[in-house]
C-alpha cells in the first residue's frame, strides 16, 4: 500500500519479533501520501519506553516523560513513542501528564490535524484513518480533531501549525477550525517563545512566507507574536512604492532565498523601522530619515524576545542595520572595498541577496536594477584580487603595536588597527609591516597621544 522504506521494514520487524505492535504516525505518513520527503520517522507502538530501550542498542531518552525515546538504528533515527492519551490541559501549554494506552485509536485521538492523525501498522501492512485524514488530504484541508475549540484550549500551538501546514501545502483551513482560532487568542499568549519561533521558521521555510504570515494576520495571532510587523499595516509609502510597508516585506521575504533563514528574516525585518521614522515634507513627500537603524533596534528586540540565537540575533541586525547602500558606477574599487569591509566579507552574499529581494519586492519591478547587478560584478572582481578587506589579514596585530611603538592596551589600539584598515583599504600597497608599523606611530602620536 504505501512504499516503506527498507530501513523502517526492519526496524519494525524487531517490535513484531518481541511481540509489539509498530506503527508509523504522524508527519511521516502524511508525507508519504502527499508524495513529499520524509522528515523523520514517528513511530507509535505499546511497548514502553524501557522495553524500546531493551531492543535496541543505541537509544537515547529524548522525552522519556512523555514516553518517547530516539532509537538509532542502521544510520537513521526512529522517535518511538509509547501510546498514550495526554491528561489536563490546565494551563494551554502542554499536557500536564500523560497516560499510556494500549490503543493506538486512543493515541490518534489525541492528535491535532485530521491529516496528522493516520497510522500505518508495519506489521500488518494496512493504513489506520480513523479521522478522515485521507479525504482531507486529497481535499487540501486542515481540520482539527473533534472540537476545535476545545483542541486550541488544550494548545495554543495549534493554531500556528494549522497556519504552518496550510502554507507548506498550500491547503485551507476548514472553516470550523479557522474561526476557532480568534477565540483562542488567550491560550496562543501562553505558549513559550521558543515553541512559536519554531513554527516561524518553519513557515520562513515555506516557497511562499507571505502566505503563512497572512494567515497568521487575519486570524489575529500575527499582532501578538510580531506586533511591529503588524504595524507596518496601511503605512503608506509615496508615490514609488504601490505596497504599504507591511506588504512590502511580507513579498521582500518571498522573494529572498528558500534556504537562507538569515535573510528571510531580514527580508521580513528590514523595514520594520518605517512606521516611526515616517515624515511628510511641506512639499508632501514621505520620508523615512534613517529607517534603517530603527529598524535594526527593532528587529534586535524581536529576535530575542523570540530566542533566537546571538549568532542569527547579529548577523539579521547587521544586514538590516546595512541594507541602505547607493551604488554609483563612480565608485572607486577603494569605495567598493570599503563597503565590503563595512558589510564583512562573510556578509557580502547576503546583503546582495537581501537587496534584490527588496527590489523584487517593489511594485512592478520584474528585475533586478542595473545598478545592483554592477555592484555585483565589481564585488566579484575584487574579491578575486584577494586583498585585505578585514583586521584579521592585516600585515600587523594589536600585539605588534603594543610591542614595537609601546602604545598601551586598551580601546587605542582598536582606533588605530581601524585606522591602518583604512589606508590599506585605499592603497593595498601599503599593507607591509614596517610601512603600517611607521602609519601607525604617526596616527597614534598626533591623534591619540595624551602626555
Ligand atoms: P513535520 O515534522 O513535517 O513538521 P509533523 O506532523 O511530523 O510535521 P511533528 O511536530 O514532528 O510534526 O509531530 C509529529 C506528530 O505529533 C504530528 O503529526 C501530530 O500527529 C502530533 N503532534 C505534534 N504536535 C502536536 C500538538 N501540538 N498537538 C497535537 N498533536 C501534535
Ligand atoms: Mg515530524
Amino acid at each position: 500500500m504505501l512504499r516503506i522504506p527498507r530501513v523502517v521494514k526492519d526496524f519494525s520487524s524487531f517490535f513484531s519479533d518481541a511481540g509489539f505492535q509498530c506503527y508509523l504516525v504522524g508527519g511521516a505518513v502524511r508525507d508519504m501520501l502527499l508524495g513529499r520527503k520524509i522528515q523523520d520517522f514517528d513511530i507509535a507502538s505499546d511497548a514502553l519506553p524501557k522495553q524500546v530501550t531493551d531492543i535496541f542498542r543505541r537509544v537515547i531518552p529524548t522525552g522519556i516523560k512523555h514516553g518517547t525515546v530516539t532509537v538509532l538504528f542502521k544510520g537513521t533515527r526512529f522517535e518511538v513513542t509509547t501510546f498514550r492519551i495526554d491528561q489536563e490541559y490546565r494551563d494551554g501549554r502542554r499536557p500536564d501528564s500523560v497516560v499510556f494506552s494500549p490503543s493506538i485509536q486512543e493515541d490518534l485521538k489525541r492528535r491535532d490535524f485530521t491529516i496528522n492523525a493516520m497510522a500505518y501498522d508495519l506489521i500488518h501492512h494496512q493504513l489506520l484513518d480513523p479521522h478522515g485524514g485521507r479525504k482531507d488530504l486529497k481535499a487540501g484541508i486542515i481540520r482539527a480533531i473533534g472540537d476545535p475549540f476545545e483542541r486550541f484550549q488544550e494548545d495554543g500551538l495549534r493554531p500556528l501549525r494549522a497556519c504552518r501546514f496550510a502554507a507548506q501545502f498550500g491547503f485551507t483551513i476548514e472553516e470550523g477550525t479557522f474561526a476557532s482560532i480568534p477565540t483562542s487568542i488567550d491560550t496562543v499568549k501562553r505558549v513559550s517563545a521558543e515553541r512559536i519561533r519554531d513554527e516561524l521558521i518553519r513557515i520562513l521555510e515555506t516557497s511562499s512566507p507571505s502566505l503563512g504570515l497572512s494567515l497568521l494576520n487575519d486570524c489575529g495571532i500575527l499582532k501578538l507574536i510580531l506586533p511591529e510587523l503588524a504595524a507596518c499595516q496601511y503605512v503608506g509609502q509615496g508615490e514609488l512604492h504601490r505596497y504599504d510597508v507591511y506588504q512590502h516585506l511580507l513579498y521582500a521575504c518571498d522573494a529572498a532565498p528558500q534556504d537562507n533563514l538569515v535573510v528571510r528574516l531580514a527580508a521580513l525585518f528590514h523595514d520594520l523601522g518605517k512606521p516611526q521614522a515616517l515624515i511628510s515634507t511641506d512639499q508632501g513627500e514621505i520620508q523615512f530619515h534613517r529607517h534603517e537603524q530603527l529598524s535594526a533596534v527593532l528587529t534586535e528586540k524581536i529576535l530575542r524576545r523570540l530566542r533566537f540565537s546571538n549568532r542569527i540575533v547579529n548577523r539579521v541586525r547587521h544586514l538590516v542595520a546595512q541594507h541602505m547602500f547607493h551604488y554609483e558606477d563612480r565608485w572607486s574599487d577603494a569605495a567598493v572595498r570599503r563597503f565590503i569591509s563595512r558589510v564583512g566579507v562573510e556578509n557580502i552574499q547576503d546583503i546582495l541577496s537581501l537587496r534584490r529581494a527588496d527590489q523584487l519586492a517593489m511594485v512592478g519591478q520584474r528585475f533586478v536594477s542595473g545598478s545592483l547587478i554592477a555592484l555585483e560584478k565589481r564585488i566579484e572582481s575584487v574579491l578575486a584580487e584577494d586583498r585585505v578587506l578585514n583586521l584579521r589579514n592585516l600585515a600587523v596585530n594589536g600585539n605588534d603595536l603594543i610591542h614595537e611603538l609601546g602604545i598601551p592596551r586598551g580601546p587605542k589600539i582598536g582606533i588605530v588597527l581601524d585606522a591602518l584598515l583604512e589606508s590599506v583599504l585605499d592603497d593595498p600597497g601599503q599593507n607591509e609591516r614596517e610601512r603600517l608599523l611607521k602609519i601607525a606611530k604617526g596616527f597614534y602620536e598626533t591623534r591619540l597621544r595624551e602626555d
